[in-house]
């Protein structure tokens, strides 16, 4: 069976975002055909959008999966959903957003599902975990998402501290068994604003 490497965004503004993150990153590893190897750690940040609601929390954790895109975005949804996600308005709070950023090589430009996610290069909060778990990070097209970091670096991000996750297993596997730990980045590359609580 292909398994492909899939990197999934994490956010949340309601109720305990950060237990919601950690708890999504441990449903997501129970998905049929899905196993988390690499969560970054949590960062918290002002809200795009309307600016009456709470700061999120953001993440970004690769996965195993063999599941196919469409599959993996249904049971994504059902977990935001099982996490209480109601809509609100666009760009509004949540309990829990679940958005797939890129899937292996794959260019997927179907009604409900754009791979790569067409926001990733404007997203601070999507850049600098992701380059902390994938520092080499690249898009299918090859464009290197190191090269985006430094246009967003204005925003205001701040590192909270690592995920509470173990890994299941670390045998060979496509990402080669190791897992990237996450701890408070003092690289300007990877956590633009360096601030740490
Ligand atoms: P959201 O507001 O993030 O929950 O996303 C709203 C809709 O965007 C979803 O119902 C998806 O059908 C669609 N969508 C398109 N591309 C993606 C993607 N890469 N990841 C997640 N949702 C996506």
């Amino acid at each position: 069976m292909v398994r492909e490497i899939a990197t999934i965004g994490l956010g949340a503004n309601l109720g305990d975002p950060v237990d919601q993150i950690e708890r999504a990153v441990e449903a997501i590893d129970s998905l049929p055909l899905c196993e988390v190897c690499a969560v970054s750690g949590l960062y918290a940040n002002p809200p795009i959008g309307p600016q009456d609601q709470p700061d999120y929390i953001n993440a970004v954790a690769e996965i195993e999966t063999a599941l196919a895109p469409e599959a993996l975005l249904r049971a994504l949804k059902g977990l935001e959903r099982a996490a209480g996600r109601s809509y609100t308005r666009h760009w509004g709070e949540r309990m829990l957003d679940l958005d797939i950023l890129a899937f292996g090589d794959r260019q997927i430009t179907s009604p409900g599902l754009t791979v790569p996610h067409p926001e990733i290069a404007h997203r601070h909060f999507v850049l600098a975990p992701w380059l902390e778990i994938r520092p080499d990070a690249r898009l299918p097209d090859g464009a290197p998402l190191a090269g985006w970091l430094e246009a967003v670096a204005d925003h205001p991000l701040r590192f909270l501290r690592a995920m509470h996750w173990q890994r299941r297993r670390d045998e060979s596997s496509p990402t080669g068994g190791a897992r990237p730990r996450a701890t408070d980045p003092t690289n300007s590359r990877t956590n633009p604003t360096r601030r740490s609580t």
